[in-house]
């Protein structure tokens, strides 16, 4: 088999005490292919803990290390570009730092690579996911794939593998607001999905809360299509036609029966449920005017305090 560059890009936020441990069970389950040469890319997401200590000793030590700490936390998002702008390899690879995503799908994932898939999708079971995570997880899922134009797989997350040709596409959409789950998505290519056991964080404990991940669901929801927007068009145009019948009705009776003054119900309930309407829909078009304010700011993702890259990319901000 031809010689090939394995990369795999760890963003770490506050991993302290799982970068080690990770780094020593990559290492393993890369060891048993022949001809993978192999990089690991840390990006330290502004950790407040070890964790830049702790990437600064690997690289003492292990010269396939690659490490970028970025200048405060920008979020995993920022962290995952940050990486895959600076992997070189011919496949990339994305996992968590906290050993979520087992190392030991690593071979199975450049094998396939190898059969010629641009992305090779590790997606986890739920097992021994909280309950209501659980159901919120998936009526998430239900409601985005019916909503947007890209498809998401239920528990297919970050962790997967990109052949060099789907990391330049993820790579030349310099949008601000990245979801991942979608760009991965909306580039398409041979695409692959393997499942895994799910494994429960060991250490450190994770960055989403019920909000979050609420905020998280909004996100995608508005990313990927102007849908809100036709739908507020539609709930318009309903709303009008039925104000519109019952205008006519209106009139009808007055006409024929003279004005009949009490209302009172009428009116309050139509007012308060149209200004309620058309608060929501502010506030729909407001969202997007808030992206399109973010993306027109044309800020870097992310600003880098310290790196071993002997040239940085000419995109990444220099420290
Ligand atoms: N992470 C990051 N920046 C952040 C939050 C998280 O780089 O602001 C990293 C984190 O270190 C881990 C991965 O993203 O490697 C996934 O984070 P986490 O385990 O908290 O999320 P979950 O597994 O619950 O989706
Ligand atoms: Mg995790």
């Amino acid at each position: 088999m031809t010689e090939m560059l394995l990369s795999v890009v760890v963003p770490c936020f506050n991993e302290e005490a799982s970068v080690e441990q990770l780094h020593t069970a990559v290492t393993a389950a890369v060891a048993e292919l022949s001809d993978v040469e192999i990089e690991v890319v840390y990006v330290d997401d502004g950790s407040v803990d070890g964790t830049l200590a702790a990437l600064r000793r690997l690289a003492a030590i292990d010269p396939a290390v690659r490490y970028t700490s970025l200048s405060r936390n920008f979020g995993k998002e920022a962290a995952m570009l940050a990486g895959l702008k600076r992997a070189t390899g011919d496949a990339v690879v994305i996992m968590d730092a906290d050993l979520q995503h087992p190392p030991r799908l690593l071979p199975d994932m450049v094998a396939l690579f190898r059969q010629g898939f641009d992305q090779v999708i590790a997606r986890r079971d739920r097992r021994g996911d909280r309950f209501l995570r659980m159901v919120a997880s998936r009526s998430f899922y239900r409601m985005v794939n019916w909503w947007i134009d890209v498809r998401l797989l239920d528990g297919a997350g970050d962790f997967r593998l990109l052949s060099r040709l789907a990391v330049d596409a993820v790579l030349a959409m310099p949008e601000y607001n990245r979801f991942s789950k979608g760009l991965f998505s909306w580039i398409g290519f041979r695409t692959v999905v393997i499942t895994h056991r799910n494994e429960t964080r060991r250490t450190g404990r994770s960055r989403w809360t019920f909000g979050n991940l609420f905020n998280y669901a909004f996100d995608g929801l508005l990313s990927f299509n102007n849908r809100p927007l036709r739908l507020a068009i539609y709930g318009g145009l309903l709303l009008t036609l039925i104000a519109l019948g019952y205008m006519i009705w209106v009139v009808g009776d007055a006409l024929s029966k003279g004005i009949d003054v009490p209302g009172y119900t009428t009116i309050i309930v139509s007012v308060i449920g149209l200004g309620g309407i058309q608060m929501v829909l502010l506030g729909v078009i407001g969202e997007y005017i808030g992206r399109i304010y973010y993306e027109t700011k044309r800020r870097p993702h992310y600003l880098v305090q310290e790196t071993d890259d002997p040239a940085p990319d000419p995109r990444t901000p220099r420290p």
